[in-house]
């Protein structure tokens, strides 16, 4: 068979197809254009990759592989939107092996640039093809090897308000290396240039072992003290490199995780990774590791960000365990069975007293999904048994709501903890059942409406400011929202041009928990309000907005299920929930407590006709 019969063809996605990608906004800015650069050139098999940029890739991105190449009628057909040749029905959407699958970014970059592609086929004629904002220029032949080169110019030039929201060609070109490194790095026999403004910035080659690799992007002082990591358990693997823990930086930048090969940032892995370090890393700080997560396909949803730069896993907890038990593990730890979410010991001078129901021992003990409780025969068992002594007894029990008033309910003492996330507490009207976390995010929520009702929310400074890279539309929101913020107690600066924000204070209510999720989030729903941002209604969408901001911070600030409580600490969180006007719900509405009335046990035990 020649090479042309092999060639993938390009063919227009079908519209059902379309509706279901993960819908947005593909290039923001010059780096995430050499991305999708760099993946087409990886998808087309190339082990050889060139880079050049200028300007911060403001003026010039250029790639050039040794990849399968195009012939003239893919050319042409590339630069339609949804034209692919990597998916084509539905079912290869849960199973996606390529790093692109969208068929967007070429004609994306194309619209708002100069962009020219030269490509050849082994053993055909090259061709070249010319767009200026989206408008074809010309196809015509030209001599080529196989490969395909990609020229992007002028990037944003005919969308101004864009361009005056790219940074400074410094950072612009910060983020184009850090791409550069993060491919290079992602996997052996792949030879690597970067040039800048003429100047080559990194090389790595084919011939290179992980560990020159790693040396060539990221230097000798991370090469030199790196442990391998090498972990696999059900269908799970974990493998890579960790740094040592003594030259830990102030931010994950050198924290390289790879999904399937493919690159991606996610806050739940970070933690996971320095969860695994545990004290040998102080607090706030990151370590450099390259990291390789291989699993099922199935397992992992690609298709949720329109820069692909996130993945969804379909049991995110089993992953979070698995990365931290494989780096304590390799760093030389015990592998520590602990829940996930509780790090490091408090900061209790940082946390408002009425947030404070201290924990009588650090977390131990697997969660309670993974084995605590009674097995499944043992909970089918007991109320069976119940109900053979006394057929007669009303079914369950119901929401208190249902029998009492939903405030002020009498004093309650607490008994014991149940799986680590109900409290039982006795009264004198029979055994209360406490949701935990339901509880504590209803006190939260009305000590924070309050609070910000009053003065605004108590903020914590960081000791160490953190700066926020936030793409163009949230760096607006951020500008616009600012003082709203801060009466959130979230403190943001600006610093430098063009949108950059440092990161001051955060709601001292969030404690150790990252404050970046609910941030995003706020910024996020001010973002879908930017009409009214703009204009005169700008008050009254905030005050809209303000519920829902402070649910998910209560929520990220209350105690969780699977936190183990000592007595004291249940007594409190039942002493402010009875004072808590309709303590008996969380605020989303789901019952916080269920009783089972002392009457109902007594006849259950047969005491009571
Ligand atoms: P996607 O990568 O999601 O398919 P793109 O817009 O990035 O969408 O590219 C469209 C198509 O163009 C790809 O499916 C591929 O067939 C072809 N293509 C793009 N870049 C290259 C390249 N460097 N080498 C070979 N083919 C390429
Ligand atoms: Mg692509």
């Amino acid at each position: 068979m020649d090479a042309l019969e092999l060639l993938p063809r390009v063919k227009l996605l079908p519209d059902q197809l379309i509706n279901r990608i993960a819908a947005g906004e593909v290039v923001e800015r010059p780096s995430a254009v050499l991305k999708e650069l760099v993946e087409n050139s990886l998808d087309a098999g190339a082990d050889r990759l060139d880079i050049e940029v200028s300007d911060g890739g403001k003026k010039l991105i250029m790639v050039r592989d040794n990849g399968h190449g195009m012939d003239e009628d893919n050319l042409l057909m590339c630069l339609e939107r949804h034209a692919t040749s990597k998916i084509g029905g539905e079912a290869d959407l849960g199973r996606i092996q390529t790093l692109g699958f969208r068929g967007e970014a070429l004609p994306s970059i194309g619209a708002v640039s100069d962009l020219a592609i030269t490509s050849a086929v082994e053993g055909g004629e090259g061709h070249k093809v010319t767009l200026a904002a989206g408008r074809l220029l010309g196809l015509a032949p030209v001599a080529s090897n196989r490969g395909t080169t990609v020229e992007v110019r002028n990037l944003f030039y005919n969308v101004p308000a864009r361009r005056k929201f790219l940074k400074s060609d410094r950072t612009e070109s910060a983020h184009l290396l850090e791409v550069a490194q993060s491919y290079a790095l992602s996997r052996e026999g792949l030879r690597l240039t970067f040039r800048e403004n003429g100047r080559e910035v990194l090389a790595v080659e084919g011939r290179h072992d992980f560990q020159t690799r790693v040396f060539k992007v990221l230097g000798r002082g991370v090469a030199e003290g790196l442990t391998p990591l090498a972990w696999e358990r059900e269908g799970l693997s974990v493998s890579g490199w960790l740094g040592a823990p003594d030259r830990p930086l102030a931010s994950p930048a050198r924290l390289f995780v790879y999904v399937l090969g493919r690159p991606v940032r996610d806050r739940l892995l970070n933690r996971a990774l320095a969860e695994g370090y545990g004290r040998l890393l102080p607090r706030g700080t990151w370590p450099a590791a390259i990291i390789f997560l291989d699993l099922d396909p199935a397992e992992v949803d690609v298709n949720v960000h329109p820069a692909k730069a996130e993945v969804r896993f379909r049991r995110p907890s089993a992953i979070f365990s698995a990365l931290a038990d494989a780096v304590a593990g390799a760093v030389g730890r015990a592998p520590q069975p602990a829940s996930p979410w509780a790090a490091r010991p408090p900061d209790e001078a940082a946390r408002p007293p009425w947030l404070d129901y201290p924990k009588s021992e650090p977390k131990s003990g697997p969660e309670p999904e993974a084995g605590n409780p009674p097995g499944p025969d043992e909970a089918d068992r007991a109320p069976s048994n119940t109900r053979e002594i006394s057929p007669a007894a009303p079914p369950g029990p119901a929401p208190l709501a249902e029998t009492a008033p939903s405030t002020n309910f009498e004093p309650l003492r607490p008994l014991a903890q149940l799986y680590n996330s109900y409290i039982l507490a006795e009264g004198s009207r029979g055994l209360y059942l406490v949701d935990q976390h339901a509880a504590h995010e209803r006190v939260l929520f009305n000590k924070l409406k309050q609070e910000l009702a009053r003065s605004g929310l108590a903020s914590q400074t960081l000791l160490l400011p953190e700066p926020l890279d936030l793409p163009p539309r949230q760096a607006r929101a951020a500008e616009k929202m600012r003082p709203h913020l801060a009466r959130l107690g979230f403190e943001l600066e600006p610093f430098g041009e063009g949108g950059d924000f440092l990161l001051r204070g955060v709601p001292a209510i969030l404690g150790h928990e990252d404050p970046l999720p609910p941030l995003m989030e706020i910024l996020g729903a001010g973002q879908d309000h930017a009409a009214a941002l703009d204009g005169a209604g700008l008050k009254e969408a905030l005050e809209a907005l303000a519920d829902s901001w402070l649910y998910s911070l209560a929520c990220r600030a209350a105690i969780k299920a699977g936190e183990k409580m000592d007595l004291k600490a249940m007594g409190r969180l039942l002493e402010d929930m009875a004072q808590e006007p309709r303590g008996a719900y969380c605020p989303h509405g789901r019952p916080a407590i269920q009783l089972i009335e002392r009457v109902t046990i007594e006849r259950r035990f047969a005491r009571k006709p």
